[in-house]
């Protein structure tokens, strides 16, 4: 693959949950353009996850797609077989599926609690689980990484900014976030590197409500000092740099990626 840092993680495996649509996409294509192989993740929508292998493929990288439900524990443990089959091994995770199941407070139905739980935290606890058995069975390979293995989990700026209707995905990134800080502390004399992405908000169908008219994206650039909404490719060179050894000291830390969603901007003129 061609581009500026196409070296930076040659010869490594990845595996990108979600990666057939948004952040996960651009994340699998920008790993991809590191040098690293990437298997795309998905759960619906096959033919998304063939067009995104078929891409990185048309630019000289490597990818295969690989089908798993991150919230099913022998769908989890299958991909992993698949990918460490194929390619021996993985050194990189990101766990970037997630949904959301909005509803006021009072009206949430358990189910859009479970379903968001389930995706959003276990589905992370169960990747990140496979991915540190199998860095820990390899070690480091001083050839590929400083460390046996990297892990990044995409949480969201509603790991501390408290979100009324969405209660059931802000306590979940919440989790991602101490989820994410303790497996780090557990793992780090192992070699194992794990941190967050926090992404405010970026352009994808997830949000489209939020951006799709010009009426809902003047309303959202007032929660960004930086005046403009984020491109899942600002999120996608966050993550090469936490899975390359260019933060080679960096565990247990949330990257927040949010153009200042997180610096208050309410208190820009008052306070
Ligand atoms: P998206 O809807 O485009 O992508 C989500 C992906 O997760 C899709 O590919 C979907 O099929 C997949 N997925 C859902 N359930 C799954 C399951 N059970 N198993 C495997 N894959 C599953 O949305 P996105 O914006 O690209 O979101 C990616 C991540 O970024 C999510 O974790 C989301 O919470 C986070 N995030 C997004 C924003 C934003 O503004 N877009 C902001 C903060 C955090």
């Amino acid at each position: 693959m061609s581009g500026q840092q196409a070296d930076l993680l040659s010869g490594q495996r990845a595996i990108v949950t979600g990666a057939n649509s948004g952040i996960g996409e651009a994340v699998a294509k920008g790993l991809a353009g590191a040098g690293a192989k990437v298997a795309v993740n998905y759960v619906v929508n096959e033919a998304e996850a063939q067009r995104v292998v078929a891409e990185i493929e048309a630019l000289g990288g490597e990818a295969m797609a690989v089908y798993a439900d991150v919230s099913n524990e022998a769908d989890v443990e299958k991909m992993f077989e698949q990918v460490i089959g194929a390619w021996q091994s993985v050194d990189i995770l990101v766990n970037n599926a997630g949904i959301q199941r909005d509803a006021a407070f009072v009206d949430m139905s358990l189910d859009q609690w479970n379903k968001v739980m389930d995706v959003n935290l276990t589905g992370q606890f169960l990747c990140t689980r496979a991915a540190a058995r199998e860095f820990l069975r390899r070690g480091v390979d001083s050839s590929l990484s400083c460390a046996a293995g990297k892990v990044i989990c995409m949480s969201s700026v509603h790991e501390v900014i408290p979100w009324a209707g969405h209660v059931n995905y802000a306590a979940s990134k919440g989790g991602v976030m101490m989820f994410m800080q303790s497996v780090a502390q557990e793992l780090a004399h192992q070699k194992i590197r794990v941190n967050g992405i926090a992404p405010g908000a970026i352009k994808t169908p997830i949000n489209r409500s939020a951006w799709e008219t010009p009426e809902a994206a003047a309303s959202l650039l007032e929660l960004i000092p930086y005046e403009r909404i984020g491109e899942p490719d600002d999120i996608a060179k966050a993550t090469v740099w936490l899975a390359s050894d260019q933060s080679d000291y960096v565990t247990g830390t949330t990257l927040f990626v949010d153009g200042g969603m997180t610096l208050y901007p309410g208190f820009r003129e008052g306070g």
